[in-house]
């Protein structure tokens, strides 16, 4: 009998990469919104965000082929490449971000950043949200609540509860519930101040993405800035997810919400799947670790990633993406607000520009996560040629962010197939 690909992959990847769906996709192409698998059948893309601007854009390709056909090197050479990309990358950001570090992943930044935050303020202790994730190394590790370290936490890690405003800690959305979050942050803080590491950073997504992206106002995180900032800690801003335009109305997370972080790490979607992330602080941040930890990455910011970093920048504002994003996340969730209206397991609909999704419930009275259904709805999306996954604090939220280019046509088929879905899928444990 012939190996599957599942087995094939099974026997020599070992049980390590994970795939979606019961039944995997075996994709061979992409354009745009579209993929296609090897039997030839389209599927419409709402999760990738890492093809940011549109699988295989033309732009990104022939930046990355045009360089790739010059000159690609390691990083200890002079270069234009990576000072016109920091140059045009720290121009959307703005003061006092005037310089960024080069990773190859959001990982690799998140675990400079807490070296940064540790280079700042001479202490250890870290806090982050009891329901989220930073990255694979040993450090970010620890910061992954749903995926616990063998023999425990560190004891220079402190979590508070994620956000949830469908159901907000102390009862009420809004500011009170800001005010309540605020609190678990002190009290992690002063428990750590107790320790020999002390408190140095909070480390948050400013859209709380992978806690199910919750509904928060602007100001929303002021009380909780005031609290880091009265202890002496600094805050990482992991826009790994919502940077780039996605939200619709601000470039970055951090604005949408309204703060400014002292360190910004960015990732995914930043060179159109080439692998390009960076760490944007402060001249004096920069200068800060280097005085504290020596740092030398081969492959991060070589010719070849700027290139396709650039081009992805480029593309990003010149061809309008982020208003893009505006006006068709706001139609999408339009259209799940209405089949909400017919579907009472859609209890609330959450999202901003291009990331958007449901949390779904067995009942909206009780608001008890529809867990086990959520799965069935996101394997029922994918047998409709849909592409969209689901995350959350109980694993009930589907979530969308579709490349930038997806369009209101991109959003009818979402919508069509969702609805289908629905009908056919009984609400079940
Ligand atoms: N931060 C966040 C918020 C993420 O969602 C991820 C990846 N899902 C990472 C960091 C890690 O990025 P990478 O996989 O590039 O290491």
């Amino acid at each position: 009998m012939t190996e599957t690909l599942t087995d094939r992959r099974a026997r020599l990847l070992g049980p390590n990469m994970s795939t979606f769906y019961d039944e995997p996709v075996h994709l061979v192409r992409g354009l745009g919104t579209k993929l296609w698998d090897a039997e030839g059948r389209e599927y419409l893309d709402c999760y990738n965000n890492v093809p940011h601007v549109g699988h295989c854009h033309p732009r990104v390709v022939e930046a990355i082929c045009a360089q790739a056909g010059t000159l690609n090197t390691h990083t200890r050479y002079l270069h234009e490449g990576i000072l016109d990309y920091v140059e045009a990358l720290t121009a959307t950001v703005g003061a006092p971000f005037d310089s960024a570090l080069m990773t190859c992943t959001g990982s690799e930044a998140n675990d400079v950043a807490l070296r940064m935050a540790q280079a700042l303020t001479g202490k250890t202790g870290v806090i982050a949200t009891d329901h989220t994730y930073h990255g694979n190394t040993t450090a970010v590790h620890q910061l992954s609540r749903t995926n616990p370290p063998p023999g425990g936490y560190a004891t220079n890690v402190a979590f508070v509860p994620a956000p949830d405003s469908y159901r907000p800690l102390g009862g009420v959305a809004g500011m009170p519930h800001a005010h309540a979050f605020a609190a678990k942050v002190q009290e992690q803080i002063d428990a750590l101040e107790t320790t020999a590491h002390g408190f140095s950073t909070l480390i948050l997504c400013p859209f709380f993405a992978n806690e199910g992206f919750p509904d928060l106002p602007h100001g929303w995180l002021d009380p909780t800035v005031e609290v880091v900032r009265r202890a002496g800690g600094v805050i990482i801003a992991d826009e790994v997810q919502p940077g780039f335009g996605r939200l619709g109305t601000d470039f970055w997370g951090f604005r949408k919400i309204g703060f400014t972080p002292d360190i910004i790490t960015i990732g995914k979607p930043m060179a159109n799947g080439h692998p390009v992330a960076a760490v944007i602080a402060p001249h004096d941040t920069m200068y800060a670790f280097r005085s504290a930890f020596r740092y030398f990455n081969t492959f991060a910011g070589n010719p070849v990633s700027c290139a396709a970093a650039m081009a992805t920048l480029k593309v990003v504002q010149e061809e309008g993406l982020m208003e893009n994003a505006r006006v068709v996340g706001d139609y999408a969730r339009a259209g799940l607000l209405d089949l909400a209206g017919r579907h009472h397991c859609i209890g609330d609909v959450r999202g901003s520009g291009l990331f958007f999704g449901a949390e779904m419930v067995m009942d909206p009275a009780t608001k008890t996560p529809a867990t086990a259904f959520t799965k069935r709805v996101a394997n029922g999306m994918r047998q409709r040629g849909v592409l969209l996954n689901f995350l959350g604090i109980h694993y009930n939220v589907l979530k969308m962010r579709p490349p930038m280019v997806f369009s209101r046509q991109d959003a009818d088929r979402m919508l069509d197939a969702l609805d289908d879905v629905l009908r056919a899928t009984p609400l079940e444990a």
